[in-house]
């Protein structure tokens, strides 16, 4: 089957016609076919607001993001968020939420989690990717937060990401999750929709953190980081998202998206 799209994009701010036809391939010599399927889609003008309450409502039956999830569980300080977040690196969910909560069954301060030997700590985390790299940089963490902050990480983000291993995806999560502070954490999933709504144009994940943050209000911070991340995960995926039964599809210019479901 082939599906063509038409679209008119008259002003970024304007609606926007999209017309969908689907020709299957059976009836393409034949004419009488050829409009088998015709999907007109009127476009809105990007209303944040709408766009996350539709989201929120919409991924309510799936799984929260991973941090979301153990911060629920009762992982609530910034150092356990810091080292679930450091062990979620190029790692799925459903790995990560179990490996997580096994490493924080033996040890899950930095005092006990720095006594870990090196291998050990590898071995707890094996099915997470880079677990030795990992290892090092959780002990490297656990050790300063012991020996530098007596225990307790600054909810600093600049302190934060002057730890080696903590970049500011990690950083700004945590931070989020735990203490309140308005943060975006820019993941794949995050950065793949943002750039699909037409809401950014960006190329890195760093890029797309400092243009949300001009345009996103500062109390949304955080719900882009529970929403767009499983929402990336399960709808919106990074091949053939699901476009027809997604619930913001009016207010997306679907940048780049040539196949979807
Ligand atoms: S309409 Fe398609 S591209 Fe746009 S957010 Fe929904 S699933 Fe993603």
């Amino acid at each position: 089957m082939l599906t063509g799209s038409f679209r008119l994009f008259p002003k970024h701010d304007l609606p926007v016609l999209v017309i969908n036809i689907v020709i299957p391939r059976s009836v393409i010599s034949n004419i009488s076919g050829l409009f088998q399927v015709i999907r007109i889609v009127m476009k809105y003008p990007f209303d944040l607001a709408t766009v996350l309450n539709r989201i929120a409502q919409t991924m309510a039956v799936y799984p929260r993001a991973a941090m979301f999830e153990l911060y629920e569980r009762g992982y609530t300080s910034l150092f356990e968020q810091l080292i679930a977040c450091i062990i979620s690196i190029r790692t799925l969910d459903e790995t990560t939420i179990p490996v997580a909560e096994q490493l924080f069954s033996l040890a899950r301060t930095p005092d006990t989690i720095a006594k870990l030997a090196p291998a050990h700590l590898e071995r707890i985390i094996s099915r997470s990717t880079f677990a030795e790299q990992k290892s090092h940089t959780i002990l490297t963490i656990a050790r300063i937060a012991e020996e530098r902050y007596h225990g307790k990480l600054p909810d600093d983000f600049a302190q934060l990401t002057a730890l080696r291993g903590v970049g500011p995806k990690c950083a700004n999560l945590a931070l989020g999750i735990v203490s309140g502070k308005a943060a975006i954490s820019v993941d794949v999933h995050v950065h793949r929709v943002v750039n699909r709504w037409g809401l950014v144009h960006t190329r890195q994940p760093e890029q797309t953190l400092i243009q949300l943050e001009q345009i996103i209000p500062e109390n949304r911070w955080i719900d882009i980081n529970r929403l767009l991340m499983p929402f990336g995960k399960h709808i919106c995926t990074g091949r053939l998202p699901q476009c027809s039964v997604c619930p913001v599809l009016e207010y997306c210019r679907q940048v780049g998206v040539t196949e979807h479901r």
